[in-house]
């Protein structure tokens, strides 16, 4: 199932559940706008993912609704991690899913970091 534009926030989602510590998770950073935990399925050599503190379902609710406070903290985490990570030198990508063509699965704003080995192509192209 993805995630459609304009869902409600569902509190009882994976990543509710782990912010809140309720699932486990093997995390990387936390401050108080931001948390950064391993993805459990990783696609990289390096795979984080980077969520806000707050119920935001995707970028288009979190750009619109969150206080400008958090909106700069969290981004600044994603960058944060990603210097934390030790993948500046050789480069990384960011990728945030946001409703149904992007197959978003999650439905709590969350940031992809990649990184630790050359990534390829942005997207699949069609064949
Ligand atoms: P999306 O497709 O929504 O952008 O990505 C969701 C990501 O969350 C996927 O990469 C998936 O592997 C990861 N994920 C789903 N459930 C869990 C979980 O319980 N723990 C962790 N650490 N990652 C999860």
């Amino acid at each position: 199932m993805t995630v459609k534009n304009g869902t409600p926030y569902d509190s009882n989602n994976i990543f509710a559940r782990i912010l809140r510590g309720e699932i486990p998770s093997k995390p990387v950073f936390e401050n108080e706008h931001a948390f950064a935990f391993h993805d459990i399925n990783p696609q990289a050599p390096v795979h984080v993912l980077v969520i806000p503190k707050g119920a935001y379902v995707s970028l288009a609710d979190f750009s619109v609704n969150a206080p400008d406070a958090l909106q700069a903290g969290f981004w600044r985490a994603v960058g944060e991690v990603a210097r934390q990570l030790g993948l500046e030198e050789d480069g990384y990508r960011i990728l945030a899913n946001a409703g149904t063509n992007s197959h978003q699965e999650v439905p709590h704003l969350h940031v992809h970091i990649f990184g630790g080995k050359p990534l390829g192509p942005m997207l699949l192209r069609d064949a």
